[in-house]
C-alpha cells in the first residue's frame, strides 16, 4: 500500500475523487492514483496523488488528456488536486448517472467509464443507503 494512503484518503474523505464512491462499502482499500503518471515525469508528491476507487484507476490508467464527446477537441481530465468536482460534474439522482459539466467533465465521465451499467447500479445501491451523492 502507498505509505501516503492515510494521508489522501483522509484528504479525500475515503471518497474516489473522481466518481465520490464511498470507499467505506467496498472491502478493500481505494487506491492511491498518480494523477500526471510517474511515466509522465508526474511526482509521488501528494500534490499529484488522489484517492481512486478500482474502477476509475483503471480506466484512466496513464490517461491524462482524452477527447470530450461534444466538441471532439483533446482536453485534459478533471484533476482532483485543481479542480473543483461540483463545477466540473453533478449527479442525476433519479439515473445516478454523473454529468459532465465541462468539458473537462465530459471527457472524465467518458474516459473512467463512469456511467457504465455496473457504475450505475452500484450507486443506486450507495443512495439506498444515503451513502451517496
Ligand atoms: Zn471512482
Amino acid at each position: 500500500m502507498n505509505p501516503l494512503y492515510g494521508l489522501i484518503a483522509s484528504r479525500a474523505k475515503h471518497r474516489c475523487e473522481y466518481c465520490h464512491a464511498p470507499e467505506v462499502i467496498f472491502n478493500f482499500p481505494f487506491e492511491v492514483e498518480h494523477i500526471i503518471p510517474l511515466a509522465l515525469d508526474g511526482s509521488s508528491h501528494g500534490s499529484n496523488l488522489a484517492l481512486s476507487c478500482r474502477s476509475c484507476n483503471l480506466y484512466k490508467s496513464s490517461h491524462i488528456n482524452g477527447v470530450d464527446p461534444e466538441t471532439q477537441r483533446k482536453v485534459r481530465l478533471f484533476n482532483p488536486r485543481n479542480d473543483e468536482w461540483s463545477e466540473h460534474f453533478m449527479v442525476n439522482t433519479e439515473t445516478a448517472e454523473i454529468i459532465g459539466l465541462t468539458e473537462n467533465g465530459r471527457t472524465t465521465v467518458l474516459q473512467l467509464k463512469m456511467n457504465k451499467p455496473s457504475q450505475l447500479a452500484a450507486r443506486k445501491q450507495w443512495m439506498l443507503l444515503e451513502l451517496f451523492p
